[in-house]
């Protein structure tokens, strides 16, 4: 499936009359032809500025490649109005942009525009001014005019920063300029990252870590190096192990880059704060939550090379890196690496294609790592290192099963006796407690015990998720929320709607109630935004709550030294429904929460509650046999001929016209061509069937490993005629059935 484009980006700049093709960030799956001012056209990579349509836009001078269909006249071809003086994107960059594409099939464009997201980049402001002492000292001097002056002695700093750094207004700043003590100066809107220093002496590492380390910069230094997994138990010490490979990449050339991607939450300030103690220089952070102007500064500074370390979430990866020489991937099993809207891909896989298309390693960090790792490693495509033992000799969590069935809770509480010990013990001895459940909300479901009715979203078939916090009930798939009614609205019966299993809210009122002097706090994606999830985070590791009631997004790398107990509320929750890695994701998400207990100086205690606690998985997590479930896994994913065995891809169709979805649907179905190894189901309602107005139908598409997918849904598609009214959405490596 993957096309080769090393030599179109690599041939030398189109000598063909100035002639040059140029991509825009558009969803177009084409780049355009242009004329450059001169007959030596533009080099691959050049950004440019062009007219397309009715708009002019900023585009990228994209590589010629062979199989395009014959250009236009050069007398009907529009200009080039401008090449932008910016460093222009490595060929590394377009080759990516073009395999990404081609993979998920996505137009280019639309790909082009993941590495373009920061708009304005390319057009930093321009103008901004800053001061440095001139020398003069104005007749009238007062302690504020002296703290300015003493300020600016630092370098040159903007009449804002420089006020804010001496403590006084800007009208002090202003006054001086006026008086020549500071004289004005141009100044960068992005100044640049400090740059690391890999020779910083690290933390000292065990034996164990040395070796690992050893061997992945071996592998670093190989011609064509491999992706690398790093299996260890948590807190078995990856992440100093994986910086020594980053320290190595770093020093390889004085203009390498490397990038650590982790699952979007993990981006912590003491994560950021221990990679900038490694290196000497914070690394330049990339995520969700960065303001247009920070945004701005990490884009630009990738682009030139400055920044050589980055710290990012999924879409760091489109980053225009000028020399990238190695990704690590922490936390590689994450399901939070599958990107759904826009552009449908699998960071971690991406990351892997990025490592092979510029040569460099990809290392993959986890503690329960995928499957589709695990078998590439059996398959000898990846290499391994191997960390057995928690770092200092911490012990791993004991992990035993409640059978609810023996040991319910009180009726009206969801905590079994042995649930609510743990707390007491972890409690007495002056350590923290975790009580995990991944539900958001206080009730997953609300009914009216009159009439029997669910109470639903009004234009999506999805349950309504009641937030007693802010008594409202909220839809978690479309965002829709309406106060919670007095009445329901299908009997009209008032104070008939009663709450339906727990939430993380309704644990946190059981908490309450049991532990009033406890320190608590919830922890779930209802927080305000990332920085207070931060926030709870930090305080949890700072030993500032004492039983932290949380969803998965406590699961991801987070260290809490004082944490003693793990209760699990509901260990069945993950087991249900048709999803193809159901077992493996309990496994991975149960076995990362247990591992959050017991660090070096406390060993830890997790109890899972459960009605099936004969279920293989958690068998398996009490014994602690990981590779054993592994391989059972594999080998019923080998008989179905499951990823990573075989490949599947879905095919979504939407619409708010159902007849003509139908229509639709049968039209593809009838469509579907023949091909050995390849098969296709469905239509079948999407797994939501109704979802802001729009039904929505499916195809799963399964083939074997050794066909082409993309090319077999090509065939399909084309012939598929799709009326304007019904959207489709190909989604490669689906998760989600
Ligand atoms: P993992 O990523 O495998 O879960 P970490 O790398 O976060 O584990 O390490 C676990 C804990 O052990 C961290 O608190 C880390 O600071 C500490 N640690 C790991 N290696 C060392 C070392 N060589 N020297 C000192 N502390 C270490």
């Amino acid at each position: 499936t993957m096309r080769d484009t090393r030599t179109a980006a690599d041939a030398p700049a189109p000598r063909d009359g100035g002639r040059v093709k140029v991509l825009f960030p558009l969803p177009l799956y084409k780049a355009y032809d242009y004329l450059a001012e001169t007959s030596a056209g533009l080099a691959p990579g050049v950004w440019v500025r062009a007219r397309f349509g009715p708009n002019r836009l900023v585009g990228v001078v994209w590589p010629a490649r062979e199989d395009e269909e014959p250009a236009v006249e050069p007398a009907k071809l529009k200009p080039i109005e401008a090449a932008l003086d910016a460093p222009p994107l490595a060929p590394a960059v377009m080759d990516f942009v073009d395999w990404v594409a081609a993979y998920t099939m996505f137009p280019r464009g639309s790909v082009l525009r993941l590495v373009m997201r920061s708009g304005d980049a390319l057009a930093p402001p321009e103008g901004l001014v800053g001061y440095r002492p001139a020398g003069a000292r104005p007749a009238r001097m007062t302690p504020q005019r002296e703290a300015v002056l003493a300020a600016a002695e630092g370098g040159v700093l903007s009449a804002r920063a420089l006020a804010a750094k001496a403590g006084a207004s800007e009208s002090v700043v202003r006054a001086l300029a006026a008086a020549g003590a500071l004289a004005p100066e141009p100044i960068d809107p992005d100044p640049p990252f400090p740059a690391p220093d890999p020779d910083r002496p690290g933390k000292a590492l065990s034996p164990e870590q040395q070796a690992a380390a050893r061997r992945l910069i071996d592998l670093i230094a190989r011609e064509k190096p491999r992706p690398v997994l790093l299996d260890g138990v948590t807190g078995a010490g990856k992440t100093e192990v994986y910086l020594e490979a980053v320290a190595a990449a770093l020093r390889a050339a004085p203009d390498a880059q490397a990038l650590v991607m982790l699952p979007e939450i993990a981006l912590t300030l003491p994560f950021l704060k221990r990679i900038a103690e490694r290196f000497g220089a914070e690394p330049a952070a990339w995520h969700s939550d960065l303001g247009a102007a920070q945004r701005r500064r990490v884009w630009r500074r990738v682009l030139d090379g400055s920044a050589r370390l980055v710290v990012g979430a999924r879409s760091a990866l489109f980053l225009p890196y000028r020399n990238l020489r190695l990704i690590v991937v922490d936390e590689e099993h994450e399901a939070a690496y599958k990107q759904e809207d826009g552009v449908i891909y699998q960071a971690r896989d991406m990351a892997v294609a990025r490592g092979a298309l510029g040569r460099f390693p990809v290392v993959l960090a986890s503690a329960t790592p995928s499957l589709e790792t695990v078998v590439n490693v059996d398959q000898g495509r990846y290499e391994m290192a191997r960390l057995e033992a928690r770092y200092g000799g911490a012990r791993l969590p004991d992990i035993a099963l409640v059978d609810m069935r023996r040991e319910p809770p009180e009726p009206g509480r969801w905590l079994s006796p042995p649930l609510a010990q743990g707390v007491d013990e972890a409690l007495a001895a002056g350590g923290q407690a975790l009580l995990f459940l991944n539900r958001r909300g206080y009730a997953p479901l609300t009914i009216c015990r009159r009439c029997g009715s669910r109470m639903k979203a009004p234009d999506s078939d999805t349950w309504l998720v009641e937030h007693r916090f802010e008594n409202r009930l909220v839809c978690h798939h479309t965002g829709f929320s309406m106060p919670k009614p007095e009445a329901c609205p299908v009997c009209n019966a008032v104070g008939a709607l009663v709450a339906c299993g727990p939430g993380v809210e309704r644990v946190a009122e059981e908490a309450a109630e049991r532990w009033p002097q406890a320190r608590r706090a919830v922890l779930s994606s209802d927080a305000a935004g990332p920085a207070q999830i931060r926030a709870i985070l930090d305080a949890m590791r700072d030993g500032e709550i004492d039983i932290l009631i949380a969803t998965q997004l406590v699961a991801k790398g987070h260290h809490f030294p004082n944490l003693v107990f793990v209760g699990v509320v509901d260990a069945d929750m993950g087991l249900a429904g048709g999803d193809l890695r159901a077992a493996e994701r309990t496994y991975q998400l149960l076995s990362q929460v247990a591992g959050r207990a017991g660090r070096a100086e406390r060993p830890g205690r997790a109890l899972l509650q459960s009605f099936s606690p004969d279920a293989p998985v958690l068998q398996a997590l009490a014994s602690g046999d990981r590779d054993l479930f592994l391989a059972a896994e594999a080998e019923s994913r080998r008989l179905t001929g499951s990823p990573p065995y075989g490949r599947f891809a879905a095919i979504l169709l939407r619409s708010r016209n159902e007849a003509l979805l139908k229509e639709a649907a049968e039209r593809h179905r009838a469509a579907v061509p023949r091909a050995d190894g390849a098969e296709v189901w469905g239509p079948a309602p999407a797994p939501i069937y109704r979802l802001r107005g729009e039904t929505r139908m499916r195809f799963l598409v399964k083939t074997r490993r050794d066909i082409d997918i993309q090319a077999y849904v090509r065939t399909w598609l084309k012939r598929a005629r799709l009326p304007g009214a019904v959207r489709r959405v190909v989604d490669i490596d689906p998760y989600t059935f």
